[in-house]
């Protein structure tokens, strides 16, 4: 199965993502989280992409095409995989579609989870991210087993990213419209677009997936 996710942030993209890949034995690929390890890692590259992140921009596509060459090249992309946050514009999806031209692993499908924006406002305002393992809660619809704590790792570093502030969310939805969601017409127009209701529970949502991908 090779998929890609689009839809708004906080739309369930990674929450989606993760859950589907386990059950089907193949990696999630996030640039987001990428991008996290390298600045978590403090990196040149890392250092540099926490400017665009912070301020709710895109990253420049040179620096995510080049992380998404690689890891596409590891051995387990080989058996499938699940792109959650990428590609992001135009450009990012040409340059994969070249890509996955020369590996000759053709995508399956392009699914857009579909969330209005103020419900997306309200998800990442009460967002909480395990600074540890990447875990996500929300203070209200889904918090942690024990306050503070990560039911995953037992990490007390539950945080706000820096990109869940109000403001940069504005940023980040403004952004998403403009230069992102032209891929749903993108993807639609090669007759790889499915389109799903982010709106219910994981389960539910996940359900629409996997009959929407044919898993
Ligand atoms: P995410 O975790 O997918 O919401 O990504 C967080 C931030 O990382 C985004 O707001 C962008 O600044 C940056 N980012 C992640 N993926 C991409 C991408 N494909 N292209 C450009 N920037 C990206």
């Amino acid at each position: 199965m090779r998929l890609i996710l689009l839809g708004g942030p906080g739309a369930g993209k990674g929450t989606q993502a993760k859950i589907l890949t386990e059950k089907e034995g193949i990696p999630q690929i996030s640039t987001g989280d990428m991008l996290r390890s390298a600045i978590k890692a403090q990196t040149e590259m890392g250092l540099a992409a926490k400017k665009f992140m912070d301020a709710g921009q895109l990253v420049p596509d040179e620096v995510v095409i080049g992380l998404i060459r690689d890891r596409l090249g590891e051995d387990d992309a080989k058996g499938g995989f699940i792109l959650d946050g990428f590609p992001r514009t135009t450009a990012q999806a040409d340059a994969l579609g070249e890509l996955l031209e020369k590996l000759e692993m053709p995508l399956d499908a392009a699914v857009s989870i579909e969330v209005d924006d103020e419900e997306l406002v309200s998800r990442l305002t009460g967002r909480l991210t395990c600074a540890n393992c990447g875990a996500m809660y929300h203070k209200v619809n889904n918090p942690p087993k024990l306050a503070g704590v990560c039911d995953k790792c037992g990490s007390n570093e539950l945080i706000v990213r820096d990109d869940d502030k109000e403001e940069t969310i504005r940023k980040r939805l403004a952004t998403y419209h403009d230069q992102t969601s032209p891929l749903i017409d993108y993807y639609d127009g090669k007759g790889l677009l499915k389109r799903i209701s982010g709106i219910g529970t994981i389960d539910e949502i996940q359900q629409r997936l996997r009959e929407a991908v044919g898993a």
